[in-house]
């Protein structure tokens, strides 16, 4: 045996440094014991000195109990499903602190005797004011649980009228017409890929017609000898019209001016709309159901909907979403192009002044997420060598963005403002020499740092 097996410290002499035993009730003791037997493992193997071994168990602790790590998001695409979709904003980061423990969400503290109340009203009542044209409102786990709801509560065993231009894939292999046969509704197809008519929608409809469904198209648009069927003309079919807009927008947005909104989409005759609560309107992943009043409440009192139903989380973070400030999905969308590029010639500035070779690109952000596929919306870029790419992304918090032939653009569209000293931290960690003696970018950071290390 030699002098280093010999000499490897102790567990217990290594989870009372009080280092560790601080992050042990941060973190939980497994995570923290992992750390100790990694170093310990590294002193035998000679890799480690044995007074290091504290040390190295602390550098090597994860900074939350959760494997998910925070990424900026500099790829220009602005509902990056990858990564996540929708950042919520400081609002809707407060309601889920507020809501994480046990909370009113389904009871009355205004009643004396102890009553049960609407679920999740606060987060109704929001949705219900941001679109007053919606007579009721309903919210499930996402749009595609939606879709699913409706087609089983007005559809199931009968009928669901589309249109054949329409039958999209969204993502990953999500096919809509999959999922709504998987609820027992048979899809009546009409008119064709390009072209379909008031008239094959008519034609289509009988005793067994449980609702017509359009559906935005959301990831991809046709273009030439094309047709489809404005709402306003379906609305005319006399069954019950659903639309999924997709996307989540509540009102028109100048910004996208072919993307459909639920208010319009209702004053136009839908009587059921159907959108995502993490795409456009830049909330939790929730699918908001918003229409009359007797659809709606057939929605609710289905057996389904239970399964369906949303957490306090989502249902907290969707009501400061809808009352509170614009979220940063708002803002990416919003923010003046001009701005975007001080911003790059600021981090370019500081890039170069420290060694690292970066300049200024005019970039291209998409709304990404199935959304507005058309719409090229101007942004700037910090442009920097392909190479950075990798160390970037395994950095902390990771930095994604896009590799343009031998360059890599970090686009700042899809970065909030007041994440640029982070971003900025993290370029110089992950840069190579001569400057890195960049701080950390973990001390300046925005992402979860539940961990022993910090002061
Ligand atoms: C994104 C999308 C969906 C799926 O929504 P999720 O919230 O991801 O379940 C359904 N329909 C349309 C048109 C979409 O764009």
């Amino acid at each position: 045996m030699t002098d280093a097996r010999r000499r490897v410290p102790r567990t217990d002499v290594l989870l009372s440094d009080p280092r560790l035993a601080a992050a042990e009730r941060t973190l939980g003791r497994a995570l923290v014991r992992k750390a100790v037997v990694d170093a310990q493992e590294r002193v035998r193997a000679g890799a480690l000195s044995p007074e290091s071994a504290a040390e190295a168990a602390v550098a090597a602790l994860p900074r939350a109990a959760t494997t998910l790590r925070p990424v900026v998001n500099a790829t220009g695409v602005l509902v990056h499903t990858n990564l996540g979709r929708a950042p919520l904003s400081p609002a809707a980061v407060e309601a889920l602190r507020v809501a994480s423990g046990t909370t009113d969400v389904e009871f009355d503290l205004t009643s004396t005797a102890a009553r049960r109340a609407r679920r999740g009203r606060g987060a109704l009542a929001a949705l219900a004011g941001a679109v007053p044209r919606a007579e009721a409102v309903h919210v499930v786990n996402n749009n595609a649980a939606a879709l699913a709801l409706v087609a089983t509560a007005l559809a199931g065993g009968r009928e669901i009228v589309v249109s054949r231009g329409e039958l999209v894939e969204i993502g990953d292999g999500f096919r809509l017409p999959e999922l709504l046969e998987s609820t027992g509704a048979r899809l009546v197809e009409v008119g064709t890929t390009n072209r379909t008519h008031l008239a094959d929608y008519a034609r289509a409809l009988g005793p067994d017609t449980g609702c017509v469904l359009k559906i935005h198209p959301s990831n991809f648009i046709t273009t030439g000898f094309v047709a489809s069927v404005p709402v306003a003309q379906l609305a005319t079919l006399g069954v019950p019209l659903v639309h999924d807009i997709g996307s989540g927008l509540l009102a028109p947005h100048p910004a996208l001016p072919a993307e459909p909104d639920a208010a319009t989409s209702l004053a136009d005759g839908a009587d059921l709309v159907t959108a995502s609560g993490d795409k456009l309107l830049g909330g939790p992943q929730a699918g908001l159901l918003l229409g009359r009043r007797d659809l709606i409440e057939r929605l609710r009192a289905h057996p389904l909907a239970r399964a369906l139903r949303v957490d306090k989380l989502t249902l907290a973070a969707l009501e400061a979403t809808l009352i509170g400030p614009p979220p940063p999905t708002r803002d990416a969308l919003e923010t003046p192009t001009a701005a975007l590029a001080a911003r790059a010639a600021a981090l370019v500035d500081r890039l170069t002044s420290e060694g690292v070779a970066a300049e200024v690109r005019t970039s291209e952000a998409r709304v990404g997420g199935g959304g507005a596929p058309e719409v090229v919306l101007p942004s700037a870029a910090v442009a920097l060598p392909a190479a950075l790419a990798l160390p970037l992304r395994a950095g902390h918090p990771a930095v994604v963005g896009r590799l343009h032939g031998d360059r890599l653009l970090l686009d700042l569209r899809t970065v909030p403002e007041e994440d640029d000293p982070t971003l900025l931290a993290a370029l110089l960690a992950a840069a190579p020499a001569p400057h890195a003696t960049a701080p950390a970018p973990h001390t300046t950071g925005t992402g979860p740092h539940a961990t022993g290390t910090a002061p």
